[in-house]
This record gives C-alpha cells, structure tokens and sequence, in this order.
C-alpha cells in the first residue's frame, strides 16, 4: 500500500508548485512546466463554474509510447456531482495514474475525459487545478507557520477564514492548544506535530481552497484512534457536495462510497456500489472476503502474523 504513495506526493508537489505559480513565483512553475504548458496554446478556455460530473470515455494512456502495454486501457466510467468514487485494486493498477489524468499531468493517448461535459484538454490546467484539492497520507507542508500553512489553500483568505475551516476540519483544538497557536512554526514537511494533525490541516486547507473536485489517499499508517475519529469527521464535512476520488484502504470508506472502481492491470474490471459488487461474487468480493479471513486471523492470534 506505501507504494502508490510515492507518485502520488508527486501529485501533489506538482500541484504544489502549481499554487506557487498562480501565488506569483511564475518562473519556477515556467521552467519546470514549459514543454507541457505549450500544449494548452490556442485551443483552451478557462474553466469557470465547476458542478464535477466526470466522465471518462474510453481512455486508454501508456507513459512510454513505444512497445510497452498501456498504462490504462479502455477506462469508461461516470462520477456524477458530489458522489464519492472509491479507487480499488493492487498496486501497480493505475489508481493513481487515473487522478494523474484527471488533474491534467497527462492526456489520453485515446478517449476523452469531460469535466461538466467540457473536454479536459479545452480547459487550461491552471483553472482545472483551481478547482482540485489533494488530502494525501503524507501531505505536502512547508517550513512556515501553521496559518501560513493553512492559509496554502486560498492565498486571500482572512485570518477568520483560516480559523473557521481549521474548526470545520476539527484542528482549531489541538492548534489552540499549541504554545504559539496559529502562529507556531512548522518544520520542513510539517515537521513538529503528529502525522494525525497533518492530516488535519491538510483537510482544513482543502476546505479552505474550497473545491468542486477533491482527490484523498486515505491513510495506512495507524493514528491515534481520538484523533482518527476527528479526521473522518473533518474529512466528511470536506466531501460533502464534492466530487471525491479517494484511493481507499479501509473496508468502511470503501463501502460507503457511492461508486466503487476496481482497477487490475490498467483496467476497469468492476464497478458499482459494495452492495452490486459483492453480489456479482467477482474480483472485489474476492477481496473484501481475503481481507475479512486476513482480520479475523489477526484477532484470534494477536501475538502472530502481520
Ligand atoms: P497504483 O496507483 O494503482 O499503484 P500507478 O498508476 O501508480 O498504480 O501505476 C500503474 C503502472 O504505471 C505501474 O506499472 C507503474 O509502474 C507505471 N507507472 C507509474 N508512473 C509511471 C511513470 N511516471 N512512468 C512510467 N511508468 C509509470
């Protein structure tokens, strides 16, 4: 499970850098995105108003373009607005290279992928990703204070507006309980508070930048359970009435997602709701059944195994 992590924290220090460009620093994003950028010349419009229904209409993409297989082959599915899309399946599927078209980093080799009806490829990057927040497992902070920090999400943002999404989030009571409050300095990657309250602010700074497309790879590594019962709870507020792709790792998000995508080897092998999936006895409710067995062993025999 830690290897989709990688690429995905890729994501989002693109992304990142993105927000860096749009806050000013224009050279870095230039040099860094130049050949890529040229491709949205002449042909894009900005994206305005975003409802996030996402259709993916036969996409097929490979990263190499001679010899390999693709990378995803033949992909088709519909996210209507505000629904919860769950990404299943081993790693090496192409979960993650999914969002990574999605957000624009590549396009089809084949199909189309519409946002509203609109074709990604007619609206520019800059106003999709506007639109787009990532909450990873290992989300990008940087050496700066907590406000700052938050603040991330929506440049403009007040000092009021900051403190209301971190309470939406469930993270003004940890950060008030700090010494220094909003004003304490983290280190780099966040350095100097929990992996739990990372994921915190992560969230608060995504309500904060307040998108119509929000992007989740839920967390593997254990947390406390207080302050895993205040990340769901800050993570539900922040999906409601967004269109949510989470990368899912427990049974429970899974089950409650309105669309489940089960992804093997760059195809869609299985889609529908928990209840239609495991009903048709396929790959998926292969897995919930090995993972179940799997939980069921660690409680009986506490002291073995993984
Ligand atoms: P998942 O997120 O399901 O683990 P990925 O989308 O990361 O799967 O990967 C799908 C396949 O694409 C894998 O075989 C992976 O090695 C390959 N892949 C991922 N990123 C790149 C890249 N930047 N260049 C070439 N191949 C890649």
């Amino acid at each position: 499970a830690r290897q989709f992590t990688r690429p995905l924290n890729d994501l989002a220090n693109q992304w990142n850098t993105l927000l860096s460009a749009i806050a000013g620093a224009e050279r870095v994003f230039e040099v860094l995105d130049e050949e890529e950028e040229s491709r949205d010349e002449g042909q894009t419009a900005e994206l305005e108003e975003v409802k996030g229904a996402v259709v993916f209409k036969n996409v097929t993409f490979s990263y190499e373009k001679e010899g390999a297989a693709a990378t995803l082959k033949d992909i088709s599915f519909t996210a209507e607005p505000g629904e919860t899309v769950a990404l299943v399946g081993p790693t090496g599927a192409g979960k993650t290279t999914l969002i990574q078209l999605l957000s624009r980093f590549y396009d089809p080799d084949s199909g189309t992928i519409t946002l509203d009806g609109r074709d990604l490829t007619s609206v520019t990057r800059d106003s999709l990703r506007r639109r787009m927040a990532f909450v990873l497992q290992d989300s990008f902070l940087f050496q700066g204070t907590i406000r700052e920090n938050i603040r991330f999400g929506r440049l403009n943002a007040t000092d009021a507006e900051v403190e209301e999404a971190a309470k939406l989030a469930n993270a003004h009571s940890f950060i008030t309980r700090l010494a220094d409050g909003y004003d304490k300095v983290l280190g780099i990657g966040g350095e100097g508070i929990s992996q739990g309250q990372k994921q915190l602010l992560a969230i608060a700074r995504a309500l904060l930048a307040d998108p119509s497309i929000l992007v989740l790879d839920e967390a593997t590594s254990s947390i406390d359970t207080v302050t895993e019962i205040k990340i769901q709870e800050g993570l539900q507020r922040l999906m409601r009435g967004r269109t949510s792709f989470v990368i899912a790792h427990r049974l429970n998000t899974i089950r409650q997602a309105d669309k489940i995508l089960v992804l093997q080897g760059g195809r869609l092998i299985e889609q529908g709701d928990h209840e239609t999936l495991m009903a048709e006895g396929g790959f998926y409710s292969r897995l919930v059944q090995a993972y179940l067995e799997d939980r069921t062993r660690d409680t009986e025999e506490p002291t073995g195994g993984k």
